[in-house]
């Protein structure tokens, strides 16, 4: 068998750096609760991983609940101090499809959040968490009619209304139940943000929301307006946009947010329509990699404030109440998977430099409770958990037990060329967009989600047990 190569690899990509040491924890990864002990192994506020994979089984999502409120807290106060001088208050909604199951709700009305929710399933998680009504908000390009009745039920604060028909649909639901529909639009304001780059266009090539632009006569988001304000069972709020995700830098924000508010200022002049509220979406990146470095929630707060000042400013227009949406970023770095080492093989590669060695890690899980390198080409992070190691690091690649080549949990990392079956690996950051996108493939149960508070571990969603894969199978 061949033994590993260690020292930097001609198969790395040029973001990974060889670590000087490969148990070290980059902090901005992890939840900060998470140490490595002195003897070696991981440790979340006191719970060493090998106890949790004991109890709980593997793969496992550690939620550090601790990290959660954190995260959720700072987004509020950085929100609330950088708008205070606008006065116009602000709201900052948990996208609840980020991660949601009714004890994170109960997090989220704690920390005097709200909670956005994008389906009839989602609203029935906040009612069953006893969210109130009022703190929910309504997404989605194609709301059904009970979806939409649900809603008004609840008496949820806001449906953010999608298109023109959707708007008859919810007038036409509210006044048969004889309720008024608190509405915002979703508006396209021709900016798309990812990481680091932004593009700013006119027109609107995607399936969400209304365009600002209009080739001829008024444009669908000054019909929807129009349309909202007509209709007798609707309360207007305003309006909303949602650039993109992973976002590291303000300025997509800001001009999304001037050109809302230009849109306002026209609303205003042209129909005398008071717009009050402007709701910026959500999107901020976070640290998957050593290749991410996101910038304090504070300053991209400060940034956005000082844009929707200087434009009501000139424009002037009152300050608006301001709302924000984020979720990856509150429950993202929150969040470890813990996998557990099967199979190790070592194959070699013919690169550019000549043929070089890559470790494959086949860890008990995969792409069905993280598609995201599978989906969107994402990028994570592993360390090895069970114990730290003096062996040099290798290049590695972490994979899963299904059936796909493509079945990778961590494409590249720097791990010790001792990883052996039985040892476990810790992946940071997992706490949005996985557990919410798992799937049975390969009929593999789903992992249960534990939250750790004050030195104890409790499931907040339980294991998919393999009778539960059958449940639904009437032959079974
Ligand atoms: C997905 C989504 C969010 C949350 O995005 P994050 O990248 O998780 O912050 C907020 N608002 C809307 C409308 C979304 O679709």
């Amino acid at each position: 068998m061949l033994s590993p190569t260690s020292g930097p690899s001609p198969l790395a990509p040029d973001w990974l750096s060889l670590p000087v040491d490969p148990n070290a924890l980059r902090a901005q990864e992890w939840a900060h609760d998470v140490v490595r002990h002195p003897a070696g192994e991981l440790a979340i506020d006191g719970l060493s991983v090998q106890q949790l994979a004991e109890e709980f089984g593997s793969p496992l999502f550690v939620l550090s609940e601790a990290d959660f409120r954190r995260r959720a807290r700072e987004f509020r106060n950085a929100f609330d101090e950088a708008f205070a001088e606008l006065g116009g208050g602000v709201d900052v909604y948990y996208a609840g499809k980020s991660f949601l199951c009714t004890e994170v709700a109960r997090w989220v009305m704690d920390e005097g959040l709200r909670l956005d929710t994008c389906s009839g399933g989602e609203l029935l998680v906040a009612q069953r968490a006893g969210v109130p009504g009022v703190k929910l908000g309504l997404h989605g390009n194609n709301k059904s009619d009970a979806e939409i009745r649900r809603a008004l039920d609840l008496g949820v604060g806001r449906i953010v209304a999608d298109s023109l028909p959707e708007i008859q649909r919810i007038e036409s639901i509210a006044a048969a139940s004889g309720r008024i529909a608190k509405v915002m639009l979703r508006l396209t304001p021709g900016v798309h943000a990812h990481t680091h780059e932004f593009i700013a266009t006119a027109h609107e090539d995607q399936k969400f929301g209304l365009s600002l632009a209009g080739s001829d006569g008024p444009s669908p988001a000054e019909q929807a307006v129009l349309a909202a304000t007509a209709a007798e069972h609707i309360e207007l709020l305003g309006i909303h946009c949602h650039i993109g995700s992973q976002i590291f830098e303000s300025e997509g924000f800001a001009v999304a947010a001037q050109r809302l508010l230009g849109f306002s200022a026209k609303m205003k002049s042209r129909h005398g329509v008071e717009l009050g509220e402007l709701d910026l979406g959500g999107g901020y990146g976070i640290a998957y990699t050593e290749a991410d470095n996101p910038r304090p929630t504070a300053e991209i707060a400060r940034e956005m404030a000082a844009v929707v000042a200087e434009e009501c400013t000139r424009l002037a227009l009152p300050a608006p109440r301001i709302s924000i949406e984020p979720g990856r970023a509150i429950v993202g770095p929150s969040t470890f998977t813990l996998y557990r080492v099967g199979t190790v093989k070592t194959v070699v590669v013919d690169g550019a430099a000549g043929p070089a060695e890559r470790r494959y890690l086949s860890v008990d899980g995969g792409m069905s409770d993280n598609p995201r390198p599978v989906l969107y080409d994402a990028d994570y992070s592993a360390v090895l958990a069970n114990r730290a190691s003096s062996a040099a690091p290798v290049l590695s690649r972490v994979v899963g037990k299904h059936c796909e080549s493509g079945d990778i949990v961590v494409r590249d990392a720097y791990l010790p060329g001792d990883v052996r079956a039985g040892d476990l690996l810790a992946v940071p950051a997992t706490g949005a967009y996985c557990w919410v996108l798992a799937s049975n493939y390969n009929y593999l149960p789903r992992p249960a989600v534990v939250a750790v508070r004050d030195g104890a571990a409790r499931v907040i969603v339980r294991a998919e047990t393999e009778e539960d894969l059958l449940s639904r199978d009437p032959g079974a």
